[in-house]
């Protein structure tokens, strides 16, 4: 089974896919982990086109979807593939297509962690992190300092309101496009609705499974 994921940041969508990679046995490919992989090896044949990562520039829809081909054709005796951060635009949205079905795959599901902004502002404006070991908690964990280090918590610089709102933004601009061409594609389409600040992200997975199993998906 071959999962698109999409969500805004702090959906917990990174979370979820690790469920689906254990629960499923699936391989997940994330275009920021492929990038650093390359950049790690100046002989590969895309590391001159992928560095424009170090200036801060985005790599080009063209490049993106050769890095993703790439990786796709060493999976194609896999499980599953689930993509996380990929597609971004109809483009690589419809090259993902054709490479999949080169390799006789397709994607099946499109998971779409439909999480308020609301939640979103509650969940990031209240992680603190530790400086020492990067785990995080949030303020409602109740710690000041963190258990394992006993070094003071602390605020991500870009865990603020304006950064968080801006970022949403972007994302719902972009991601209006694929949820408009996937629910017209042959995939099966599950949106989640996310806006309860209690909900734990082992409840959401029971959520996602319920709504495989509904779907004759597992
Ligand atoms: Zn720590």
């Amino acid at each position: 089974m071959n999962i698109v994921m999409l969500g805004p940041p702090g959906s917990g969508k990174g979370t979820q896919a690790q469920y689906l990679v254990k629960r499923f046995g699936l391989v997940h490919i994330s275009t920021g982990d492929l990038f650093r992989e390359i950049l790690k090896n100046p002989d590969h044949p895309l590391y001159q086109e992928v560095r424009v990562v170090n200036e801060g520039k985005l790599v080009s829809d063209d490049v993106t979807n050769r890095v993703v081909e790439n990786a796709i054709e060493k999976l194609k005796d896999s499980k599953g593939i689930i993509f996380d951060g990929y597609p971004r635009t109809i483009s690589q949205a419809q090259a993902l297509d054709r490479m999949m079905s080169s390799v006789n795959m397709k994607v099946d599901v499109v998971l779409d962690l439909n999480v308020t902004q609301e939640v979103i502002l509650y969940r990031l404006l209240g992680r603190r992190i530790c400086p020492n070991c990067r785990k995080i908690y949030h303020v409602n964990d109740g710690y000041t300092q963190c258990p394992d280090c006993k070094v003071p918590l602390r605020v991500r610089d870009d865990d603020n309101e304006e950064t968080i709102v801006k970022r949403l933004k972007e994302y719902n601009e972009w991601a209006a496009h694929l949820k408009d061409y996937y629910s017209k594609s042959n995939s099966v389409y599950i949106s989640l609705t996310i806006d309860d600040v209690s909900k734990t992200s082992q409840e959401v997975q029971e959520e996602v499974i319920q709504e495989f199993s509904k779907r004759g998906l597992v």
